[in-house]
């Protein structure tokens, strides 16, 4: 990559192996969000009228009534609880967080009650809402959810994502039936899910979306379902939702993202991302105390991973140091890390730019066969790396 803005801002080129993660910046934009993005930031434009071009994209797209644009997912759960309990109603919208005369409590699974990098959970509450927790962590069944309904649910909120439970949760289509027959919404964080259409077609009354992660768009959310519901969320930007507001940089380029997304070749980046994969599980192949699987997403999106799982006696290194020296040295490569703790990491093929899978390979090769001819197992206590985190968290800036 030749002017990349990365070495003028002092920052590591990093190559991210991980995920479409906030903290590494999300995705890579394809060139037509760039263009729209750089178009529209020198020109007033009118936003109500941007945001209803936004809403017949989104409409289109989502298979919804109406949609908009906020500043990210975890935004548009806020907005859409918010707009669940107010309706259009300015008064209240005005005087959230205090629901005084609202119906005020919000139910969820407690096996959705994740975080994402904040909690789902707080997301509701800071609108003022009661966060209502259904069921166990590990088991929800309809009558736990039928029991939680009162005359003061306002609305449901159901995560969709690979951070949740995966079993023994009521699925979102009946979840969807016995809302629905209430007349309560159903609100579906879908923040990283590709099937634009589904949810709402399983019957919930509103759909998020990040658009900075698989759309590939700016950081911004998707907000996508019912009309009604829509714009009574629209309306929060008059109030708890205006330090969650877009820009006309956010708007256009998540126009752009989701009508590049139209247009992409699904099939071909899959079959690219499939070499990366294939060339990495050769690169691993028939190394002491590696073992390299394919695997397919968690909640079944059209992507599949790499998991490399370390034996720290056969390889010499753990799979946390081995995550941590691929991090280190002039072509940092990030890896998948958030479930180490069990002796492997993933790789990730969906955010790279083409020729960097080999380096990628290169580094896994460099720093095995180094660990591999060092005496000593290299084996930090997983506890040091935690707190090593927990310290570099607590002491930014410095
Ligand atoms: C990433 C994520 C979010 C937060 O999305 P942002 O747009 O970054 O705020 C919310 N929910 C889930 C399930 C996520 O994966």
């Amino acid at each position: 990559m030749t002017d990349d803005i990365r070495a003028s801002l002092n920052l590591r080129p990093i190559i991210n192996v991980s995920g479409t993660m906030t903290s590494l910046g999300a995705s890579i934009s394809p060139p037509e969000v760039v263009r729209a993005v750089a178009a529209v930031l020198p020109q007033f434009v009118e936003i109500d009228a941007l945001q209803k071009q936004a809403s017949q994209v989104i409409a289109r797209l989502c298979g919804a009534e109406a949609g908009f644009v906020t500043a990210s997912c975890s935004a548009g759960i806020s907005v859409a609880v918010a707009g669940a309990m107010t309706g259009s109603d300015l008064a209240a919208i005005e005087r959230l967080p205090d629901t005084t005369g609202l119906k005020n409590e919000v139910l969820i699974l407690s096996g959705h009650m994740v975080a994402y990098g904040a909690p789902v959970a707080q997301g509701i509450a800071l609108t003022g809402a009661k966060v209502v927790p259904v069921g166990q962590a590990t088991s929800a069944r309809r009558y736990h959810l039928e029991g939680a309904i009162t005359e003061r649910t306002a609305a449901a909120v159901y995560v969709v994502s690979h951070h949740t439970v995966q079993y023994g949760l009521i699925p979102l289509d009946e979840f969807c039936a016995v809302c629905n027959a209430r007349g309560m919404p159903v609100i579906v964080d879908a923040a990283s899910e590709y099937d634009l259409k589904g949810f709402l077609a399983q019957g919930a009354a509103v759909a998020l979306y990040s658009a900075h992660k698989f759309l590939g768009g700016p950081t911004a959310g998707i907000v996508a379902g019912r009309k009604d519901l829509v714009r009574a969320a629209y309306l929060q930007n008059g109030g708890v939702g205006r330090g969650m507001k877009v820009g006309k940089e956010g708007m256009v380029g998540t126009i752009a993202a989701l009508e590049a997304w139209e247009r992409r070749d699904h099939d071909g980046i899959r079959a690219r991302e499939t070499e990366y994969l294939d060339l990495w599980l050769r690169t691993l192949a028939d190394r002491p105390g590696v073992t390299a699987t394919r695997v397919p997403d968690p909640t079944h999106n059209p992507l599949d991973r790499i998991r490399v799982e370390i034996d720290p006696a056969q390889a010499h290194i753990t799979a946390w140091d081995l995550a941590d020296a691929l991090a280190s040295g002039p072509q940092p490569v990030i890896v998948r890390d958030h479930e180490i703790e069990h002796g492997y990491f993933y790789m990730d093929p969906c955010n790279l730019h083409p020729g960097q899978e080999h380096v990628v390979a290169a580094r896994l090769s460099e720093e095995l066969g180094k660990a591999r001819a060092s005496n000593e197992v290299i084996a930090t206590p997983l506890e040091r790396r935690r707190n090593r985190r927990e310290e570099t968290a607590r002491t930014w800036p410095d």
